[in-house]
């Protein structure tokens, strides 16, 4: 286990942190002050959206608008969400035929529908509040490097399509689904056995949260204080003499009446309860330059799996620069490398050249591209021992809540959870009519289990690889 799920200091610096925003080391009083009716740890994706939710709702109810202090530990949006792919990529089927087979079509739906919504909805709110973070509308093209990996998911498919699951019957194509041909000339990468599209997009995720808190700090006078962890875990009731919940940080004590926690990989700093249950997982991801300015623009975002476990994930950006994330084959067996490790402040040392000559071993027509990694660096994810984040009122503790443990896939996840989040805090709403899926109700039982689907899947994976050898 990690010593410290604190964040650590000098992390690495991503390609969307590379030229730092006006908020980045923001303090809007230089004193953290002594009270707040919100509280809200982490200034990421999750912390940003439910600030941002939740106090509109305020506005457009008549309600006075409370006060609200953001507490980071490092510079704004540092976390997962300044270091991510920027991909907003919906999954319209690998996870729900797997929910599909463990908790049966209706959750399995719920999932899917809820990430499809995701799109639309961070399209909105960045129209509406006028925010530039390079959106782009597009298809994912899912390529299938193995028969193995393509049956498994051709199998998924066909099952969620009998079902009538829209997301799939609506969304998905699948030409080239049987059809290695075809799944080479629509997905232009050498080899695929197949692929399957669907909708899609991609952002500038610092920028985005950049523009969230912007918007909050600016009209609904939200303090957001960073360089500010909280270093103590909270006390799972207020304090009997002001019915207030102390918040230590290293900076002094700020007392709450409600703490949300929207801390990811780190929430275990705050909320011990969860620390076999969102572990921090450490991945890579990396920028790469086409130097040959005939190469062509890549017209799809992509994920690049050759194994079920072991894929790339990648963006195209409209300066010509692609994104890309992964490299897991290079590291999965070497499980302190990347399990319950905060370690972003290094790259991960099983992963040397890998971004390398990426593109043109996979794409077609990219061998003279001139493709070169610009930047490569590492960030922490917070994983979800049953691979579904924790939303909700958290059990045994009064007036906190928790927004945490996406499991990697936070984008097409976060932004509507914080809304249904917002509603439960504002409107007073059960969690069932929040929208919210299910799954992602932290509940005691969750909380309590023993299971482990990281290891579990890691554990498989391994002695899978040991019988082919
Ligand atoms: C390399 C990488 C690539 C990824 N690519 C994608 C992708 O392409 N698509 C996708 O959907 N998802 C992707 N993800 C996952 C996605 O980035 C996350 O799911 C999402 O950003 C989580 O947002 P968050 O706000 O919950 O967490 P974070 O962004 O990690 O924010 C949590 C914040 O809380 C702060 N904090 C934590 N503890 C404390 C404390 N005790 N005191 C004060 N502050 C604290 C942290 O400093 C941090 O800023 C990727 C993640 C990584 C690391």
């Amino acid at each position: 286990m990690a010593s410290s799920r604190l964040p650590v200091p000098n992390s690495t610096t991503s390609f969307w942190r590379s030229k730092p925003l006006s908020l980045d080391d923001h303090r809007t009083t230089a004193e953290l002050p002594k009270k707040a009716d919100v509280v809200v740890i982490g200034s990421g994706y999750s912390g940003a959206s439910t600030v941002y939710h939740m106090l509109k709702m305020y506005e457009e109810k008549g309600l006075p608008i409370p006060s609200v202090v953001i507490l980071e530990a490092r510079q704004v949006c540092s976390g997962a969400t300044g270091r991510n792919g920027g991909h907003l990529k919906p999954d319209p089927y690998v996870r729900p035929a797997e929910i599909a087979v463990t908790h049966g079509y209706e959750a399995a739906l719920e999932c899917a529908n809820f990430e499809r919504a995701h799109v639309p909805a961070v399209k909105k709110a960045i129209d509406e509040e006028g925010i530039d973070c390079d959106f782009v509308l597009t298809r994912c093209c899912d390529v299938l490097l193995t028969e193995d990996v393509a049956s498994k998911l051709r199998a998924g498919v066909n099952m969620l399509r009998k079902a009538g699951l829209p997301t799939v019957v609506e969304d998905v194509y699948d030409g080239a689904a049987m059809d290695p041909k075809a799944a080479e000339q629509l997905s232009g990468v050498k080899g695929a056995k197949a692929c399957f599209t669907y909708t899609a997009g991609h952002i500038f995720p610092y920028k985005f949260i950049h523009g969230l808190l912007n918007k909050c700090i600016d009209k609904y006078s939200v303090n957001l204080q960073t360089h500010t962890p909280v270093t103590v875990p909270i006390p799972a009731g207020p304090d009997p003499s002001d019915g207030r919940i102390p918040v230590t940080t290293a900076r002094g004590v700020i007392r709450a009446q409600r703490v949300i926690c929207a801390t990811n990989a780190y929430t275990s700093s705050v909320l011990p309860e969860y620390s076999s249950r969102i572990v921090p997982v450490r991945g890579i991801c990396s920028r790469i330059i086409p130097t040959n300015p005939a190469t062509g623009p890549l017209q799809m975002s992509y994920i690049i799996r050759s194994s079920s476990t072991a894929y790339e994930y990648m963006i195209p950006r409209l300066d010509g620069s692609i994104i890309i994330g992964g490299a897991r084959s290079e590291y999965l067996d070497k499980l302190d490398e990347w399990y319950d490790n905060v370690n972003d402040d290094a790259l991960i040392p099983s992963v040397s050249n890998f971004f390398d000559g990426y593109m043109q071993r996979h794409f077609k027509g990219w061998e003279e591209s001139g493709a070169t990694t610009d930047r490569v660096w590492t960030g922490i994810m917070g994983y979800s021992s049953d691979n579904q984040p924790h939303v909700g009122p958290i059990p045994g503790r009064q007036n906190q809540y928790i927004i945490a443990g996406f499991t990697g896939h936070g984008m097409p996840q976060i932004f509507l959870s914080a809304k249904g989040l917002a509603d439960m805090i504002v409107n007073g709403s059960q969690f069932k009519a929040t929208g919210i899926p299910r799954l992602y109700q932290t509940t005691s039982d969750r909380i309590t289990a023993t299971t482990n689907a990281t290891l579990e899947l890691w554990k498989s994976n391994m002695s899978d690889l040991k019988s082919r050898l």
